[in-house]
């Protein structure tokens, strides 16, 4: 089994490039089928989405727009704790087809607050396309339009997601070793 040490931890290849590359393609076709005729505005998340925003767009033939954003964390004056932010978003969105292109999925809640800032700029509408999904781990009701796969609630590393900053420059996916 292909092993990969990210600084202390240990990992086994849990998804394998050729799969990955598969349901990116399966994905990029649902998106040219219901998007045709449309010019969408795909909004990346920084730093995890890099590798698969870079696959998937590859793979879509639409006219569209590409634009990255990023999360910034602080912690909120409310009890509620941390409140994230939304940096980088320089385009005027009303009236926009807009699809979130994310590298996971886990309580959901990043997702769930992103939704909620863009809704309030008045889109055509937004979608959520997240190369994994964590089920189990779901804390919210997010929708989540496209996803190229659904994998356990396990830690994992490799294609854009790190471990403490590192890990991210893999072909394929794995999962820590317990
Ligand atoms: P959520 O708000 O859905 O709980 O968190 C989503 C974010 O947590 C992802 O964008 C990602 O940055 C991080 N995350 C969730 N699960 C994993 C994982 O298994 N590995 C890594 N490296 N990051 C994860
Ligand atoms: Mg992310």
């Amino acid at each position: 089994m292909k092993e990969l040490q990210v600084k202390d931890k240990t990992f086994a290849i849990s998804i394998p490039e050729a799969k990955i590359q598969e349901q990116v393609r399966r994905v990029a076709a649902e998106i040219c089928r219901d998007y045709a005729g449309e010019e969408p505005l795909f909004l990346p998340v920084l730093n995890g989405a890099f590798m698969f925003a870079a696959d998937l767009l590859r793979e879509v033939t639409l006219p569209c727009e590409i634009s990255f954003i990023k999360l910034a964390s602080y912690q909120g004056t409310q009890s509620t704790g941390e409140i994230r932010e939304v940096i980088g978003l320089g385009k005027d969105i009303t009236g926009r087809h807009v699809i979130i292109v994310e590298d996971i999925i886990d309580s959901g809640l990043t997702m769930a607050h992103m939704i909620e800032t863009l809704q309030l700029q008045n889109p055509a509408s937004v979608a959520v396309c997240s190369c994994l999904v964590k089920p189990d781990a779901l804390k919210v009701q997010v929708p989540i339009n496209y996803c190229c796969m659904e994998i356990p609630n396990d830690f994992i590393v490799g294609y854009g997601l790190d471990y403490d900053g590192f890990g991210r420059n893999t072909r394929d996916i794995y999962t820590l070793i317990k």
